[in-house]
């Protein structure tokens, strides 16, 4: 099932005809979630809405990036050879780990679904595995990585989210190191995340997205809960792999996050959390009946500019299938392409 994408019972060779005729006539099955349709960007980008059966049917939405976004920008892993004979040399896959999400950050469509309901362990690593065979990907010849920032809140999904790593990592292949897991500061799963063996460790992004409480606060209600300073202290017994970074997500908002005061005091939050860090800029992408507006990419490169002049590294993250509604914080199951 996850080395060979098979999706029946039937097509097991390795068990004898006999034996797959008995299990199928008792009613076992196999299987993996679904890719009902596909939206196409101009970019390359591809945005799937995945049918998760089960007690509760659902579909969620997973994407694939050639080339990725420059999200794994200044990481070790973005600077080994291209192999392979693909079209691309590189791709992401966005990962949901949720139908909906229950956060409200209030410049997310996601947020507008509310909460659904959790995906399991299989649902979640089924949307990977899906996607592998839909690119014909071989698992440790080509350059795939994995970021957990589809649909959802992982860690208030932990236990599946993590059974879904496990499964990718000792099962499908993939490199925990090629992984990033994205998450809006729920303190609890980060303190549990931080003892998780490395094995099995995706490297870690905070969504921060101000540089200070109050603004925070504004644009995600999570930080009244657990604010800036515990979401750092929270993270800080993590055991880095050499080299690793921990990345800081940061979504410009025309006027509300992408000024200079913020890059400053941004620069001054990460210098003081004292952990080696990297800041992933993303001008915000659009969506329906959300009141914010997108820094034009001047606005940003100065941002960027402004974060290195003060050591911190910092990278723009490209805006991939905006045009499909793919792009970070667009995924609501929208038809409308
Ligand atoms: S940004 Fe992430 S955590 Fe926030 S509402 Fe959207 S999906 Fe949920």
């Amino acid at each position: 099932m996850y080395h060979q994408y098979v999706t029946d019972i039937s097509s097991i060779t390795t068990l004898s005809l006999d034996l797959r005729r008995k299990l199928a006539a008792q009613g076992w099955q196999v299987g993996r979630p679904e890719i009902v349709k596909a939206f196409q960007s101009a970019d390359g980008t591809e945005r799937y809405l995945v049918h998760c059966s089960g007690p509760k049917p659902e579909t969620v939405e997973t994407v694939w990036m050639p080339e990725g976004d420059d999200g794994e920008a200044g990481d070790t892993t973005d600077e080994e050879p291209a192999s392979g004979t693909k079209s691309w040399r590189r791709a992401t896959i966005c990962v949901s780990s949720q139908v909906g999400c229950a956060v409200n950050c209030q410049f997310c469509l996601t947020a507008k679904l509310g909460l659904q309901r959790n995906l399991t362990a299989g649902e979640i690593a089924g949307q990977v595995v899906a996607v592998l065979d839909r690119h014909s990907v071989r698992v440790g010849r080509d350059r795939v990585n994995l970021v957990f920032m589809g649909m959802g809140e992982p860690f208030l999904n932990y236990e599946n989210f993590m059974a879904a790593v496990r499964l990718l990592v000792r099962e499908v292949g993939l490199s925990p190191q090629r992984m990033t897991v994205s998450t809006s500061g729920i303190v609890p799963g980060i303190e549990r995340f931080t003892e998780e063996p490395n094995d099995v460790r995706p490297k870690l992004a905070i969504s921060l997205n101000a540089p200070n409480d109050d603004v925070r606060a504004e644009i995600m209600p999570i930080n009244r809960k657990w604010p800036i300073a515990a979401v750092i202290d929270a993270v800080r017994p993590i055991r880095l792999r050499p080299h690793e970074r921990i990345t800081f997500e940061y979504v410009l908002l025309g006027g509300v996050t992408d000024q200079l005061e913020h890059a400053r005091e941004l620069a001054r939050l990460v210098r003081r959390s004292g952990l080696p860090a990297k800041v992933n800029l993303i001008a915000w992408n659009p969506g329906p009946s959300i009141p914010y507006s997108t820094p034009n990419p001047e606005t940003a490169e100065r941002f960027r500019r402004t974060l290195a002049g003060e050591g911190i590294h910092a990278f723009i993250r490209q805006p991939r299938g905006r045009d499909i509604f793919a792009a970070c914080g667009q995924l609501k199951r929208t038809i409308e392409a």
